[in-house]
């Protein structure tokens, strides 16, 4: 079973200057070490400092996951220079990856249920953005959905609660996301805050 760590919480603080924001980034550890959404700059320190704790190098990742091309999710995967990235792609192929250190592109089909590592696939869960996806993840403790801004919080894995329009490119899209969501975990990992048990 793959085990999941979360190593920088994206933060959501309002402030003088602005919004200041970063993402979550996930560890998943299985067959290989995969690195979900690598983050803001602001959290680059951080991040390193978490993965020195856990004894890899950002040199050994060899799988970067976006969960879409926002940039608060995006910046710091100039740390891991010898991964292959897998994303999503708004164009006219459904995927695509980029062997970062060989400067290679190659379309490869993101789909519902592809499964990219052992224990490890992708679930399309557009509605905040057209190229979101998210992974479940097989563990132990049962299905963890790294669900990024399809779920931002806690708060938004309550069905009742009217997503922000700022946030949302389609509203219907992203209700059909959460209630995907919500199905198929038994923990989601949002886009900030802590992981969460999902009441079934
Ligand atoms: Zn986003």
């Amino acid at each position: 079973m793959a085990e999941v760590k979360v190593l920088v919480s994206g933060g959501h603080e309002d402030t003088d200057e602005g919004l200041k924001i970063g993402s979550t980034t996930t560890l998943i550890k299985t067959d290989q070490n995969i690195i979900v959404d690598p983050g803001a700059l602001i959290d680059e320190q951080k991040l390193l400092d978490a993965l020195k704790k856990e004894n890899i190098s950002p040199e050994d990742i060899k799988l970067v996951v976006l969960t879409h091309t926002h940039i608060d999710h995006t910046v710091n995967l100039h740390l891991f220079k010898n991964a292959t990235v897998y994303l999503k792609f708004m164009g006219s192929y459904p995927g695509q990856m980029q062997v970062i250190n060989k400067g290679l592109l190659i379309r490869k089909d993101l789909l519902e249920d592809t499964k990219i590592a052992k224990d490890v696939k992708i679930i399309l869960i557009p509605g905040h953005s057209n190229d979101l996806i998210g992974l479940v993840i097989d563990t132990d403790e049962g299905n963890v959905v790294i669900a990024s801004d399809a779920i931002s919080n806690e708060g938004c894995a309550d069905l009742k609660n009217e997503p922000n329009p700022m946030i949302v490119a389609d509203v219907d899209q992203y209700n059909e996301s959460r209630k995907k969501i919500l199905k198929i975990a038994d923990f989601i990992i949002p886009r900030h805050g802590k992981m969460f048990k999902v009441n079934k």
